[in-house]
């Protein structure tokens, strides 16, 4: 079944994870399927190397597995540093193995990797799948604007050409106040951009990711997530039940103002995607 089939029937509800590190053996992340698939997600993406990580094989033998278990698997697929001869080899192989759903994307730009000109822009990529006719395409979106975008307004018309291009439908970046969200979705309305749009929600509970997202994440932290976050730093269960629980309240809230679907950056961890499973099946389904 096609992704975008999904969203006229309910509010979808879909997982991603990620390939293991290229020197250890992809049957790491065998067990960590096997117990989302068990969570029955609508759909279960794999991200993808941009270039230089070396574990962009993993991804397709991945989405291929989920398949396998009769989950919908989307793949997903950054340009800016491949050949038009290496993206299509990476489609050919997904259609024959029966792949139906890319998420596509130009990628980071890494100042050590001069980038190939094939595709600039994940538009750019999105009109190529296009002309094969056979994949569903989603696209990425930044409720609180692409880092490399002047400000929201450029981004926006930016995103209308990912959608006019043909994408079928939008993921979030993780966002931590819902209220980014529903502005954001507000100004796509307004924009004419009229595909569902999924929102990315990342439940953080462990030191090491508040860390990385400090870092290196543009998304901003409002005071309540600061506060839990400073308060049970030191405390790992502690830590893990309350950012289980601030996800929960995230997607409670988005749910009741009719948010087309949450995808679920579950970090391979399957106990935090399971514990946020069973608290919103019902909310979920209603
Ligand atoms: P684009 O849509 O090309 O946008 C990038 C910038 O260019 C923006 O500032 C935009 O405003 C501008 N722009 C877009 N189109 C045009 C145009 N036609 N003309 C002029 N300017 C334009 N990265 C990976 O490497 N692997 C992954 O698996 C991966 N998965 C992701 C999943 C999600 C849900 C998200 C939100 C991001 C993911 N990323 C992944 C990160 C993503 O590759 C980066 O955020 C990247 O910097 C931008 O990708 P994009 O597809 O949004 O790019």
């Amino acid at each position: 079944m096609r992704i975008k089939d999904i969203f006229k029937e309910k509010t979808v509800f879909s997982f991603e994870v990620f390939p293991p590190k290229k020197t250890s053996p992809i049957e790491v992340i065998y067990s960590t399927l096997d117990e989302l698939q068990g969570l029955h997600p609508d759909f279960i993406s794999v991200t993808f190397g941009a270039g230089g990580s070396g574990n962009s094989r993993y991804a397709l033998d991945i989405a291929s597995r989920i398949k396998d278990s009769g989950i919908i698997p989307m793949l997903h697929l950054p340009c800016i540093n491949f050949t038009k001869a290496e993206i299509d080899a990476a489609l050919t192989e997904a259609q024959q193995r029966g792949i139906e759903n890319i998420l596509a994307l130009r990628g980071d730009i890494n100042p050590d990797i001069e980038p190939v000109e094939d595709f600039r822009h994940a538009s750019d990529l999105i009109t190529y799948i296009k002309t094969k006719g056979c994949f569903d395409i989603a696209g990425a979106c930044y409720p609180e604007c692409h880092p490399d975008a002047e400000n929201m307004v450029e981004d926006i018309i930016n995103l209308r050409k990912k959608v006019e291009a043909g994408a079928d439908h939008l993921i979030t970046q993780l966002f931590f106040d819902n209220d980014h969200f529903y502005e954001f979705r507000e100004k796509a309305a307004i924009a004419g951009i009229n595909v569902p749009i999924e929102a990315g929600i990342m439940p953080v509970v462990n030191k090491n990711q508040i860390e990385r997202m400090v870092t290196t994440c543009g998304a901003s932290l409002p005071s309540k997530f600061v506060r839990i976050m400073t308060k049970y730093e030191h405390n790992p269960e502690a830590l893990r039940d309350a950012g289980i629980a601030y996800a929960v309240n995230q997607i409670v809230d988005l749910v009741a103002s009719g948010v087309d679907g949450i995808h679920l950056y579950t970090m391979n961890n399957p106990y935090v995607a399971r514990k946020i499973s069973e608290a919103v099946s019902g909310i979920i389904g209603a």
